[in-house]
């Protein structure tokens, strides 16, 4: 006599939903990464790179670069 082990017990990975909140909405100005400051203008969609947005900052005027998403 031995115990059949008909079933195998599957764990299906749930799938985790990445919802972003806000998703669509224009000129969300990231933090600049020297200084901090919210204060980030836009200067272009296009930088050296493809997926790169380049900013500049309003309050240590550096600029730098954001990779889209
Ligand atoms: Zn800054």
């Amino acid at each position: 006599m031995g115990v059949r082990r008909a079933a195998v017990e599957r764990v299906e990975p749930a799938p985790e939903k990445a919802e972003e909140v806000g998703a669509g909405k224009e000129g969300r100005e990231p933090a600049c990464p020297w200084c901090g400051s919210p204060e980030a203008e836009k200067v272009s969609d296009y930088g050296p790179h493809l997926m790169v947005c380049q900013y500049i900052c309003r309050g240590c005027n550096s600029p730098f670069e954001v990779i889209k998403r």
